[in-house]
């Protein structure tokens, strides 16, 4: 952020310059102990109430129920796609999965190696939709039901909550986590990545209801057991404790912006500018999505055709990287573009991408 540019990248991700600022300001000296965060003991006073502080936010802004365990666990999103199958299949050894993009895909893989999956959607690799509850295959006797509430590199968003009939619902939402309000009394466990809406790589956010802990499989590893985690209060080993400092630091910083509420009004704007600009564009900009499931978080499309023109592309990503729009390269699987548009992305930002969109669209002409 020193020098003018837009960072777009879908994350590790744009954090809000006043956190970074704040971080900066702190580093030599966390709670006036005269240490840094990074030095000092996760079982020093200062640390521990700092954790449970951080806790607090989270429960705070997201409205969690007291009946809710808040969990700073690691190993990022891929650790959690194995640690929910470790710790909820062996409830009745088999389990639900929406696949509605490349990361509910890869959760639904990792989770046969402890498990019967049964996938709930009809099977598809065009991920541009998602289909109607009619078309649902939910077994009754699943030890949860899985689903990513936004697609990162698809743009596939779910508007709603699924219905699971009483079947503990799991949710990955490491990439539109704290950008609307939910209700979490809904959720079994819900897991995020900080990397993208609240904070830098290396922490992973878990809300965990109460009954679900206590019936690990006897192979799961210490490290992945929500069940040892949220005894000793997420400090059983050494936590990621800058990681999450920084990311405390965006709790704060969201709170100031109107919570979650808050989040949801700007992300609304923000994607319905850069939506309105792609559907307005004579088809020159593409995205093949259904309107209804598009997500807010991460808008991927195509240049010149829907299967895209990559030469017009190319010359599209390098023009704008020489305006500092940076990161808007789409998922390497997928190609494209893609302009992730997380909660610390202002709205003037969105505008600076559809002004060089709009002239970008002018030249090619
Ligand atoms: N889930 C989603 C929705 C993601 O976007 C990602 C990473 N982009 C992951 C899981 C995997 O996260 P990690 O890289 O932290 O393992």
């Amino acid at each position: 952020a020193s020098k003018q540019v837009v960072n777009f990248g879908a994350g590790p991700a744009k954090l809000p310059e006043e956190v970074l600022l704040k971080v900066q300001k702190d580093l030599l000296n966390f709670k006036d102990s005269n240490l840094s965060i990074m030095e000092i003991s996760h079982r020093s006073t200062e640390y521990l109430k700092f954790n449970d502080d951080t806790q607090a936010a989270v429960k705070e802004l997201l409205k969690v129920p007291d009946n809710y365990k808040i969990l700073f666990m690691q190993g990022g999103g891929t650790g959690l796609f194995a640690a929910v199958p470790l710790n909820l299949m062996s409830r009745t050894g088999s389990a639900d999965y929406f696949v509605t993009g490349s990361w509910s895909a890869k959760a639904a893989k990792e989770a046969t190696k402890y498990g019967k999956v049964n996938l709930v959607l009809p099977k598809t690799d065009k991920y541009n939709d998602i289909p109607d509850p009619s078309k649902w295959k939910l077994d009754p006797k699943a030890s949860y039901v899985y689903y990513c509430s936004n697609e990162t590199i698809h743009g596939v968003e779910f508007p709603y909550i699924p219905d699971t009939q009483g079947v503990p619902l799991v949710a990955d939402m490491s990439s539109n986590i704290m950008s609307r309000p939910i209700d979490v009394s809904k959720f079994g466990i819900i897991f995020a990545g900080a990397q993208k809406n609240i904070g830098p790589a290396g922490v992973t956010l878990v809300i965990i209801r109460d009954d679900l802990l206590g019936n690990p499989s006897p192979f799961c590893p210490t490290i992945l057991d929500f069940s040892i985690m949220a005894k000793d209060n997420s400090v059983h080993n050494t936590p990621p404790t800058a990681a999450i400092y920084v990311m405390s630091s965006v709790f704060e910083w969201i709170r100031q912006q109107g919570g979650v509420e808050g989040m949801e009004k700007h992300a609304v704007r923000k994607s319905q500018l850069l939506y309105d600009t792609i559907d307005h564009s004579q088809g020159f900009y593409c995205c093949p999505l259904n309107p209804k499931i598009r997500s807010r978080m991460n808008v991927p499309f195509r240049i010149g055709s829907v299967n895209g023109d990559e030469a017009l592309e190319k010359t599209f990503l390098t023009g704008a990287q020489e305006r500092g729009l940076l990161q808007l390269k789409g998922h390497r699987s997928v190609g494209g573009i893609r302009a992730s548009l997380y909660n610390a992305i202002t709205y003037k930002e969105v505008e600076t991408l559809v002004q060089y969109m709009k002239e970008f669209q002018e030249l090619t002409k």
